[in-house]
Order: structure tokens, then sequence, then C-alpha cells
């Protein structure tokens, strides 16, 4: 193995360049030379790419997004796509490719390698943490923390006015953030898609609150469980409380990744370089039970990942 690919697909999370860090500072260290390809996979098909070296990847250990940027490749859902892809491949004499991305960054990999043999690694960056075959995704930890300083803020002024506020944050299949920021800011109520919920239930934990003289109330709801929007105008109708919304939205993607991202980042970019070095492929990197792990992509992506519904019912209890 003399030279290898880096590219970061999909939506990009806080940690993907410490990351490519990692994949090229691990790849030099073991004398390999790394092709930075920009924009996802349409650089992949372009033939957009630069030699990364040593200082390519200094001082951006503390950066959010991409420095490769990133993209959603509709070419490269297409054979003819991914047919031009391998030209480069060929072109630029690359070996192995490491993709940071999500779950459908990892199936084009897969798809690729299936169809022309490049061994291709996959590592988990994206701040939704919906990825099965690991505990958590890069990115994941600095959105929930991004996420619960925006709570806290918000708490302020809540407590102020005495007010009910909606917190809308990304998840549009899974409650991961809204779980975890909901716990770590002191929600009342958190709304994720994974478990169903009646405006009853809520507007009665809002009037329970109020009677036992609560100063404010927050509800965090991931936006694939309902809008922020509609969560406040259908409380405000039930209960008359005056009830303002924020969305967080893309603030959430951004940001300096947290030291935990940092490490899991620099940890999981050089297990994917080990991988390729050791003739390894159509590999993903995780983290489970703290231990670095690699799996089959396509057994991974087999599996459903799935949210930590007693943490659930526990952040209910501690919100009484
Ligand atoms: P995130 O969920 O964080 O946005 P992701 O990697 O899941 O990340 P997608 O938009 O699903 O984001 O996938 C990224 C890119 O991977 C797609 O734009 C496409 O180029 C490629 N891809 C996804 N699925 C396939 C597939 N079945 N075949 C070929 N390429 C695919």
């Amino acid at each position: 193995l003399q030279r290898i690919g880096v590219l970061t697909s999909g939506g990009d999370s806080p940690g993907m360049n410490a990351c490519i860090r990692a994949v090229v500072r691990k790849a030099v260290y073991h004398g390999l030379e790394v092709m930075g390809i920009k924009r996802g996979f349409n650089g992949f098909i372009e033939g957009d790419m630069v030699p990364l070296h040593l200082g390519s990847v200094a001082d951006i250990i503390h950066r959010g997004g991409t420095i490769l940027h990133t993209a959603r490749s509709v070419q490269f859902l297409n054979p003819e796509g991914r047919a031009r892809a391998n030209e480069n491949v060929k072109r630029f004499g690359i070996q192995g490719l490491v993709v940071i991305g999500g779950d459908g960054s990892f199936r084009g990999a897969s798809i690729f390698n299936r169809e022309y043999g490049l061994p291709v690694v996959g590592v988990p960056g994206t701040i939704d943490n919906d990825i099965p075959g690991t505990d958590q995704t890069i990115g994941f930890d600095t959105a929930v923390n991004t996420a619960v300083e925006a709570i806290n803020k918000i708490r302020d002024t809540a407590t102020s006015h005495e007010r009910t506020f909606v917190i809308e944050v990304m998840g549009r299949n899974f409650g991961f953030i809204a779980l975890a920021a909901g716990l770590a800011g002191g929600a009342e109520t958190i709304l994720i898609p994974e478990r169903p919920f009646s405006y009853d239930e809520i507007c009665e934990r809002l009037m329970r609150g109020y009677r036992r003289g609560k100063l404010h109330s927050i509800i965090v709801v991931a936006e694939g469980a309902a809008g922020g929007l509609e969560v406040a105008r259908k409380i405000k109708e039930r209960t008359g409380f005056d009830t303002k919304v924020t969305i967080l939205g893309h603030l959430q993607r951004g940001g300096t990744p947290t030291a935990a991202d940092r490490i899991l980042a620099s940890c999981l970019g050089a297990k994917a370089v080990e991988l390729l070095m050791a003739g390894e492929t159509r590999k993903m990197v995780g983290i489970k039970a703290g231990k670095v792990v690699a799996l089959d992509i396509e057994d991974a992506l087999s599996q459903t990942r799935s949210i930590d519904l007693d943490m659930y019912s526990l952040a209910g209890i501690l919100s009484i």
C-alpha cells in the first residue's frame, strides 16, 4: 500500500478535521501518501483532489466543518458516476479510501468496493449519532454541548419572564441529540421520534409544574418528533401559557469540536488507516464500550440503531 485517499461526505460535523488530521498523520508516519478528495464523492468523480502532507493538516484539530468540504453527490448514486470515480482511482493511483461521513456515505463506499474492488473504510462522522455499529459518532458530543449551552441561556430568560420555551433540535429519525441535551439541560419534557406523545400529557405536566410554583418550563423537541412552532401553538391553545420557540438549526452543526470529539476522531481516523494497511476492506470503525472496534460495513448497517429508552424514562423522572 502506497497511496490512500480521504474524503468527507454527507452533513458536516465538528471533529471531521481532527479525523482528517489523524488519517494523514498516521498514514505519513507509516510512509504512505494521502490524497485529500474535495467535496465528498463529487470530487472523487471529478478528480478534484490534492496531496495532503503533515503540514496540510496543521492547525485544524480545533476547527469545525471540514477543510475538504463535503457534499451530497447525486452522481455517485448512478453507476456512470461511480465509473468516472474509478477512472480517477486509476489516474491518481489510489489504493485505499477512508470515507468520513454518515450511513449513506458508507453505503456508497461499500457499493463502490463491490463494483471496483477499491478497499474502503468508513469513519462515522455525523452529529446525529444515528449509525449502527458505534456507540458514538464524531460530532455528536459537540452538538449536544452546543444545544445544552443554548438551553442554559434560554433557561435564564425563561425563569426571568416565567415562560414556557420550546427548543427544537436536530434529529429527523432519531432523538439522540434531544435526549442527551434534554437530560443534561434539565428539560421538563423531551419529545423524540422514537416515542409517541400526547399534547394532553405534555400540558398536564406543565400544569402540574405551574401548580407547584415552577417559574418556567423547557421542552426539547427533536425535529422528527414534531415542529417546535406547532408544539408551542398546541401548548398555548390548551394552557394559555405564553410559549416561545427557539429552533437551533445549523448552529448545532458548527463550532469547535469538544475534547471528546477530537479524541474520538483521532482514534477512529488512525484505526481506519491501520485497517487499510492490514489489507482490510468494507469495514467501518466505531467505539463500543470505550474500545475502538472494526465491523463489516454491511453487517453494521443491517443492524438497527436504537436509543436508550431507560435514559429517556430517567429524564422524565428527574424532571417531574
Ligand atoms: P448524514 O446523515 O450526516 O447527512 P450521510 O453520509 O448519511 O450523512 P447521505 O446524503 O445519505 O449522507 O449520503 C452521502 C452521499 O453518499 C450521497 O450523497 C451519495 O453520493 C452517497 N450515497 C448514499 N447512498 C448511496 C448508495 N446507495 N449508492 C451510492 N452512493 C450512495
